[in-house]
């Protein structure tokens, strides 16, 4: 009697303990969702970015420990072990990466995510082979949305991240009927998903419509050129996000699928805010195969001269003298400056500048560089203060009455055939107004083209100075000139 009255306690015991484990768990999902949405909008400013990030970075370790406590974990050593090698491996890769390098590694993540998304759905079905039961229609769903998203993810983010690594060449490859190709595969993929749906569960057909997802994210983004991959990423990212959405709805974590659903809605939002900098739509970014040479005017990398017009130059003496003697000064930073590491000494001549009563501001463009925020993280790496920084709209009617507005590197974003040239692949991409400045000195190292590789006529203007030079030694050489004045 004594025996079954012990065992009836400790099963009420152990119940007890499920459901408040059970309870336990739900309330950190709740706090880190919380928490997740308050990193999200801290990251919206480069004042509060970093509290975000930490934000964000707590939500996330939160939502792990939380679902280590789940009764159902049948292996801790496997899973803390694999914790320890994927964080050993991430934190060496974020601390070796160079700025100018972020997008890949950010789609190379992509990818990994979509992977796992992808592994999830795959062993979830995989454990019903061989059993005479199925999953219900809704979990077979979420298992071939899982497969088709993250498949699509995992190789379509290798393939960017190849191109901007230049482990395969940039340039969109394009062949006849290649979307008619890659609707026939996205047909093939509903077809045998819903064969499965119908209840077939058929190990070759599973595996067929995983080889088809794989095969849509390669043919996705090869005809994509690779300026155009940090556009591809964002859309990666959020795709990323709708396959861990899924994961979620296939394992019923509620966690997973509000994670992913942010990261799905901010992926999507950052992609549109980069098309609109650009004045491209996403089908233009997705399939007018950019960069192939055909939308572009003329130029390379090396020359270019607009009809034989002359430039004026200037040398890191005069210029000096010229920004040193301004009242007011626009540092207008692009690509450029961020190949060539310079943003210390940005913040140095800044500081000279300063030191001599120049009223110094920065002139971000969205798109500058080579992903979203670019200039931003760079410019705060050198500590240049966030009040300094002025966005397009809030700078553009300030170059008319600026002394000298300093171009470094920048290109593309200051290229007044944006209003002018309605035949120019950019017309109509917003720029900063550099040429409406009394002066404009640009830094680069020749008259070559930007990434849209369009001639630039703000290097001819009447205005205009081109101090040619890699853009760390021009600056290194006017901050030893402007300690002079
Ligand atoms: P651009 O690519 O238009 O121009 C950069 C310029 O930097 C080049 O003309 C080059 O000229 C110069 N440069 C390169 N290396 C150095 C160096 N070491 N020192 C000095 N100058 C150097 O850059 P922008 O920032 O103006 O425009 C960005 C472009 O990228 C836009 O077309 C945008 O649409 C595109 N893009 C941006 C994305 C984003 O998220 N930020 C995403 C996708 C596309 P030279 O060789 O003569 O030195």
């Amino acid at each position: 009697m004594s025996g079954i009255t012990s065992t009836i306690a400790s099963t009420i015991a152990s119940t007890d303990l499920s459901n408040v484990i059970t309870n336990g768990i739900q309330v950190g999902y709740l706090i880190s969702a919380c928490l997740f949405f308050v990193g999200i909008k801290r990251l919206g400013s480069p004042a509060t970015a970093r509290q975000g990030n930490l934000i964000s970075s707590v939500a996330m370790l939160l939502a792990i420990v939380v679902t280590l406590l789940d009764l159902n974990v049948v292996n801790y050593v496997t899973i803390l072990g694999c914790i320890a090698i994927g964080s050993a491996i991430g934190a060496v890769m974020a601390q070796r990466v160079e700025m100018t390098e972020m997008p890949q590694l950010v789609g190379l993540f992509n990818g990994l995510g979509g992977a796992a998304s992808a592994l999830v759905a795959i062993g979830e079905l995989w454990r019903y082979f061989g059993t005479a039961n199925s999953p219900d229609t809704g979990g077979m769903i979420s298992i071939l949305l899982g497969v088709l998203i993250g498949g699509v993810t995992l190789s379509g983010s290798l393939i960017a991240f190849a191109k901007l690594q230049g482990m395969i060449s940039g340039a969109p490859v394009t062949f006849p009927f290649q979307q008619a190709f890659n609707a026939a595969l996205l047909m093939s993929f509903l077809i045998g998903g819903g064969l499965l749906l119908s209840g077939g569960l058929n190990q070759s057909m599973f595996l067929g419509t995983i080889a088809i997802s794989l095969l849509l994210g390669v043919m996705f983004v090869l005809p994509i050129g690779g300026g155009d991959m940090p556009v591809v990423i964002s859309l990666l990212n959020s795709l990323s996000g709708l396959a861990a959405s899924a994961a979620g709805f296939v394992v019923g974590n509620s966690m997973l699928i509000i994670a992913g659903a942010l990261v799905g809605a901010s992926g999507i939002i950052l992609t549109v805010i980069m098309c609109k900098g650009m004045n491209r739509s996403l089908t233009n970014v997705l399939f007018a195969a950019f960069g192939s040479g055909e939308t572009a005017t003329s130029g390379g990398a090396t020359g270019g001269s607009m009809s034989g017009q002359s430039v004026k130059t200037v040398d890191p003496e005069e210029g000096a003298m010229m920004l040193g003697y301004a009242r007011s000064v626009v540092i207008v930073p692009g690509y450029g400056m961020a190949v060539a590491q310079a943003q210390h000494a940005v913040r140095e001549l800044s500081d000279q500048l300063e030191r001599l009563g120049v009223e110094v501001r920065y002139a971000i463009h969205p798109v500058a560089g080579r992903m979203p925020g670019h200039m931003n993280v760079l410019l705060a790496e050198a500590n240049v203060p966030y009040d300094r920084l002025y966005d397009m709209e809030d700078i553009n009617p300030q170059f008319e009455t600026t002394d000298v507005a300093l171009v470094i590197g920048a290109n593309d974003v200051v290229n007044p055939a944006a209003r002018t040239a309605k035949d120019s692949p950019i017309y109509g991409m917003p720029i900063l107004e550099a040429d409406r400045a009394k002066h404009t000195i640009v830094i680069k190292r020749s008259l070559g083209t930007g990434f849209a590789g369009v001639e630039n006529e703000l290097f001819y203007g009447d205005k205009t100075m081109m101090m040619f030079g890699g853009a760390k030694d021009m600056l290194t050489k006017l901050v030893a000139e402007v300690k002079e004045l």
